[in-house]
């Protein structure tokens, strides 16, 4: 067979060969958006390869799993070997090591990841037992779990223990003198609490959370000397991507698996540093050569991905700021020439922006560039629900890449799944708070303690008359509503009958979310059928049993945790053709030859109140890493430096109903931009100059005409099609794409 290995290698460029090349000592490549750090680690591990180094000696730390895969895949063009190499995420590093050794991390086996959405589950099921005083202060109990995790897992990032938390939150009491010092002392002490029984209830079932992924392999490694040893020999070649992300935790695993980092090899920008809410720290950048002693650092001198007229947007953004680090930007040259200059719209209301920015994808579809290939970069979720909802009214089709594991509607239906597998609390607690059902909190605890009392399961408990009776009035009412909604379930029941009941027989169960008007509801049926999707893609029953245990299937579900909580579409809805909607965080890494970055307003962009509802207490982290604007000011900067050819930016006059003035991160680039003043929404849309939508064509791989014949000739499925809001009319390009997926997950649902 002819040698795979002949075919030319992907071009380094001189500083990109050097730094690729390089030999003999630990080496940090520091360099600016776009100027083929990873292009640069993917030839310097294709050179290793083809010098007759064992793809096995090989770890590629990276951030994501889409980003590894892609270092994986695009080695294994060239070099077949290549699958052999670990490239991985820290977190799948850490879990793979804790699999094999479980027992001397003294783990249970197998060991169970608790992934956030699940993890959040478990706290809500503590929630009736925690006395939560100036939390429960708030309306939504619920609502205040997230912050709570988030804080918890921060702490695991800097390897803080609940004691250590308690202590500091100790600390902060002792010295303080204002009310508002004193309330910050007290919800640091309530979040210490709350991090003390989430800890201890995972020891008691045996879980780890992805936070102790990681310090659970350095306790591993700290430990162990002869698996530290053994981890070290196996990985002579340890190649870091995206190093500005490293936080404390990772910073001291990667410390472990390096050693002195002779043969430590990472790329970074400072200037990019987006997670700093997670306890990423540049000054781990800083410190690089005083952590490895004898580190070079690498520069790398073009770019590659923009005009010139991008990268001089972004330089002067990042030069304008105070900050040293800031100041100290480079001037990059960008090979592909000047380019397009970008362009600010200025619109009277976000109605009109959108209506530009749909304009716009409009035009540069007319010229070729597909929708998938354009994306909009926003700051906050909810920023993409409001600019999905209005793209949507225009016709324009997009996905919204939010975590479907977290959402409500998700969480909901996988309650009533895990209910039935696992009648725990927290499903309960879930399932009987929503608009269905509204319980109160107080009543649900005293139907669990009534439960426990009668020592009955709370799903039997449910059909227990003297349980029931025993419950108040209006509690009795909602209990029995959810009995009958629940009737016919049974441990025993398969995924397909439980996903069957609840979204044919009833429906009750989830209607708040499908009935909401608008494309609130729209977005929220989207996530379902994605997750009825992913179920799919992951549990064929062609290929496997197809009745699999209900019990099993949430295991399996567990063991993508790493997969779900990575921020991507699932492999099939990746060819869909339909505009990216992500936010900043989601798209580090990543370029489009069109971007949009809408909402550039005060208070939207930047952000100023991150973390108000539970801040890490004071100590926790280094004082040089206390600079919330730095943040911001990186995920402005990522923004703008994912374009490759057209760089649109907006921001809106009227917000709600306030005036909004333009963002503070605007006036250094103005000078620089094509400024657009758009007129109000409906003369933009009267006129005739929106392209007409072209012919659908249909794609033979996506989906084809008999599919979607037999699905319209099928009732059940043309039925849910239609509860999902998906219109079956073949002039419908927006939705049509949809429909062979939703007719296989259909087909698995209701096997038949
Ligand atoms: P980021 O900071 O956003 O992660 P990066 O520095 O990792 O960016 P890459 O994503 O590796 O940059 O490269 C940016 C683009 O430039 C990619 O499309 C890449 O293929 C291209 N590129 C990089 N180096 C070269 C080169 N020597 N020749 C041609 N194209 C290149
Ligand atoms: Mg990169």
């Amino acid at each position: 067979p002819p040698a795979q290995a002949d075919k030319p290698l992907p071009s380094l460029d001189a500083s990109q060969r050097i730094a690729a090349d390089h030999e003999g000592g630990p080496a940090l490549v520091e360099a600016g958006p776009g100027t083929g750090k990873t292009r640069t680690l993917i030839g310097r591990i294709e050179r290793l390869l083809e010098t007759g180094v064992d793809p096995r000696s090989i770890l590629a730390l990276t951030f994501s799993n889409k980003a590894a895969r892609e270092i994986k895949e695009r080695i294994a063009r060239t070099i077949p070997s290549a699958n052999e190499l670990w490239a991985g995420t820290f977190h799948a590093f850490g879990l793979e090591l804790l699999r094999k050794h479980a027992a001397l991390a003294g783990l249970q086996e197998p060991v169970r990841i608790v992934d956030p959405a699940d993890a959040l589950e478990r706290l809500e099921s503590l929630l009736p037992s925690l006395d939560l005083h100036y939390y429960l202060r708030l309306s939504d109990p619920l609502a205040l779990m997230q912050p709570i995790l988030g804080a918890i897992s921060r702490a695991k990032d800097e390897l803080c223990t609940p004691e250590q938390y308690a202590a500091l939150a100790e600390q902060m009491q002792a010295h303080a003198v204002t009310d508002e010092a004193r309330e910050a002392a007290a919800k640091a002490a309530e979040v210490a609490r709350v991090y003390g029984r989430y800890e201890a209830m995972l020891r008691e079932q045996g879980g780890v959370d992805f936070g102790d992924l990681i310090w659970r392999t350095i306790t591993l490694l700290e430990q162990n000397d002869d698996l530290l040893a053994m981890i070290r020999a196996q990985f002579p070649h340890v190649l870091v991507d995206e190093y500005q992300d490293v936080n404390r935790a990772s910073s001291r695993l990667l410390k472990l698996i390096a050693g002195d980092g002779r043969n430590l090899w990472v790329v970074g920008d400072v200037r990019q540093s987006i997670y700093r809410f997670r306890g990423a720290s540049p000054a781990n950048m800083r410190l690089f050569a005083q952590d490895f002693p004898g580190a070079v650092v690498l520069p790398l001198k073009f770019n590659y991905r923009s005009g010139q007229q991008i990268v001089d947007t972004y330089t002067a953004f990042a030069r304008s700021l105070d900050d040293p680090v800031w100041r100290a930007a480079g001037q990059l040259e960008a090979i592909r020439g000047s380019g397009i200059r970008p362009k600010l719209v200025i619109a009277p209301t976000l109605d009109a922006e959108v209506a530009a920015i749909a304009h716009a994808i409009e035009a540069h579809r007319a010229d070729g560039i597909p929708f998938r290939d354009q994306a909009i970069v926003v700051r906050t979720h909810t920023h993409a629900e409001r600019v999905a909802e209005r793209l949507q009214a225009l016709g324009v089709p997009s996905m919204y890449l939010g975590d479907i594991f977290e959402r409500d509607e998700v969480r909901n239906l996988l309650a009533v799944v895990s209910f039935v597998a696992e009648p725990s609390r927290g499903a309960l607690l879930r399932l009987a708070i929503t608009q269905s059902y509204r319980m109160g909190l107080a009543d649900v605890r005293s139907f669990l303690e009534l439960a426990h009392a009668a020592d009955r399961s709370p799903l039997a408990s449910l059909s227990d008359p003297a349980v029931i009776a025993a419950c108040a009035a209006p509690a009795r009412a909602a209990l029995e509503r959810l009995r009958d909604d629940l009737a016919g379930l049974r441990f025993e029941s398969t995924v397909a009958e439980v996903l069957n009941h609840v979204l044919f027989e009833r429906r009750a169960l989830i209607d708040e979310f499908l009935e909401q008007p608008g494309s609130g509801g729209e977005q929220r049926r989207l996530a379902i059928f994605q997750l009825l999707q992913f179920a799919a893609e992951h549990f064929d029953p062609r290929k496997g049993n197809p009745k699999k245990n209900l019990l099993r299937w949430i295991r399996r579900l567990e063991q993508f945790g790493e997969e779900r909580a990575l921020r991507e579409l699932p492999a099939a809805a990746a060819s869909i053709d339909a505009v990216r909607l992500m936010t900043v965080h989601a798209s580090k890494g990543l370029e489009f030859p069109v971007v949009f970055v809408p909402y550039l307003a005060t208070r939207h962009f930047p952000q100023s109140n991150r973390g108000k509802l539970c801040p890490p207490p004071e100590g926790m982290l280094r004082a040089e890493d206390i600079h919330d604007q730095f943040e911001e000011e990186s995920l402005f900067y990522v923004a703008l430096s994912r374009a490759r050819d057209h760089l649109h930016l907006s921001r809106s006059e009227v917000l709600g109903s306030q005036k909004a003035s333009e963002s503070k991160f605007l006036p250094s680039i103005v000078a620089r931009l094509e400024l657009v003043r758009v007129p109000n929404t409906e003369l933009l849309l009267a006129g005739d100059d929106l392209p007409a939508r072209p012919e659908l064509k249909l794609e033979p791989e996506i989906h084809d005409a008999r599919d979607l014949d037999q699905y319209e000739r099928c009732p059940r499925k043309y039925a849910y099609a239609k509860s999902l809001g998906l219109r079956a009319s073949r002039d419908d390009d927006g939705y049509v794409l949809f429909h062979r997926a939703v007719y296989a997950v259909l087909s698995w649902v209701l096997q038949e």
